[in-house]
């Protein structure tokens, strides 16, 4: 059986080596000149290729779609993954919240093992080339098209990724082929990605550690986080926001605009709760009854911070403490619990970890990634409605989806 795969990123190269070794004739598309761009620069070159857990814990971590993964990923758990990569030669290390690395810290590591394990176990890799559509007879895939020729192939893989980090190879081409093929695609935004908001001037590159961070759309809080963020130049990121992100999705139009009111509110004092933040305040307050709140303030947060609160509680940072009412102690406490940032939306769509919409599942068989439309026509990894959290998930998604259409076909 001849299968063509467009597209040799993460799960287009295990696809690709799984369906050779099981004696398939198998032709690999890509477009750029090497392959695994995106693989690349994943965990910021190191590469979080899995995340140590349990199935329960990885569901738990898939956002959109978690019970369509159900099938495929008891199938291709995240321990097989590591046992996987090791079979292939890779020392793999597990670091804070089960994140799981290669030990030589590179990602390229993993990158040449599944390159390796695609071409050793016989796929053909053609770089510079880009898969355009798919031709179908009676409802079965009957050859691939692309821009140097057409290829007549009984299986069709479309492993093509997203829309993000577009500089990869992620370009959307896999929505264009599934539309043509008759698919739905649920229009793709990026997800894990920062946050536009209003008010952060003078605050780019500072980031905070152990702080809650809330999304609040209409006075509804949609997604709390606990951890660091940072603020950019143009709004705020780091791990909590881009959680958020992915977890507030809907809050979010096709553009990336927010849908309502939405405000980022930060607990600068998470530990401590409305009665121990007094006591805290009215300490700071009487060991330094002359000084400026201003500078009173600078004890409790970092510097650039300080005139945030004060506007946000109304007070003149030039005031001495021993003038400070009580009114005015709980107007600094409030800003302390939930300073506030309007958001006006994603940052650019390219800037995001993953991109959210895709394929739409339920036209996919979630056994084995066949089209329930098109026969022979399958869809694994990014290109599908299914993303997660950081931590290795997503690229577990792609293993999963890659593997389950080598057990369809073997
Ligand atoms: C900065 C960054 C860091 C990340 N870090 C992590 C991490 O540490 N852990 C984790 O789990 N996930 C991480 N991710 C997400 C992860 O990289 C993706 O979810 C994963 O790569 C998706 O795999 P895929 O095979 O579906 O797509 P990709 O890996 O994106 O591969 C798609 C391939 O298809 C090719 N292609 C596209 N269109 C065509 C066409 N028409 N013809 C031929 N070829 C085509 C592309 O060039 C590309 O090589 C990160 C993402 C980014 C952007």
């Amino acid at each position: 059986m001849r299968a063509v795969i467009a597209g040799a990123g993460a799960s287009g190269l295990l696809c690709a080596g799984g369906l050779a070794e099981a004696g398939h004739d198998v032709v690999v598309i890509e477009k750029n000149e090497r392959v695994g761009k995106k693989l690349f620069i994943t965990g910021k070159g190191r590469c979080n290729l899995t995340n140590a857990c349990d199935v329960r814990v990885f569901l738990e971590n898939v956002v959109s779609n978690p019970k369509f993964m159900n099938s495929s990923v008891y199938g291709f758990s995240p321990s097989d993954t590591v046992g996987f990569f090791e079979s292939l030669g890779v020392k793999l290390k597990v670091e804070r919240g089960n994140r799981v690395f290669p030990v030589s810290d590179k990602s390229g590591d993993i990158v040449k093992a599944l390159e390796r394990y695609a071409t050793r176990s016989g796929a053909n890799i053609r770089l510079n080339e880009r898969a355009i559509s798919v031709k179908t007879e009676n409802g079965r895939v009957e050859s691939v098209v692309t821009d140097r020729g057409e290829y007549p192939c009984d299986v069709m893989v479309v492993a093509t990724g997203g829309v993000t980090y577009s500089s990869t190879g992620s370009t959307g081409d896999g929505y264009a082929i599934a539309k043509k093929a008759g698919h739905t695609v649920k229009p793709p935004t990026a997800g894990l990605v920062p946050l536009l908001a209003k008010g952060v001037d003078g605050l780019a590159g500072l980031s905070l550690k152990n702080v809650g961070v809330s999304l609040v759309v209409d006075g509804k809080s949609v997604a709390s986080q606990f951890g660091e963020m940072l603020f950019t130049h143009t709004g705020v990121s780091g791990p909590v926001v881009l959680t958020a992100s992915s977890l507030a999705g809907k809050y979010f139009d096709e553009k990336g605009a927010t849908k309502g009111k939405a405000v980022l509110e930060i607990d600068l004092k998470p530990a401590l709760n409305a009665e121990t933040l007094d006591a805290r305040l009215v300490r700071e307050i009487s060991s330094a009854p002359k000084s400026a709140v201003r500078t009173m303030l600078f004890t409790l947060m970092p510097k650039s911070l300080a005139p945030c609160v004060l506007n946000q509680s109304g007070i003149d940072g030039d005031k001495k403490c021993c003038d400070v009412s009580k009114k005015e102690r709980e107007s600094i406490a409030k800003a302390i619990k939930a300073l506030s940032f309007v958001v006006t939306g994603k940052d650019r769509a390219d800037l995001g970890i993953i991109t959210q919409g895709g394929v739409d599942v339920s036209e996919i068989d979630p056994k084995t990634m066949e089209s329930r439309l098109v026969g022979g026509l399958y869809f694994i990894g990014e290109v599908l409605d299914v993303d997660a959290l950081t931590g290795g998930f997503n690229l577990q998604i792609a293993f999963s989806t890659a593997k389950a259409v080598v057990r369809d076909l073997s």
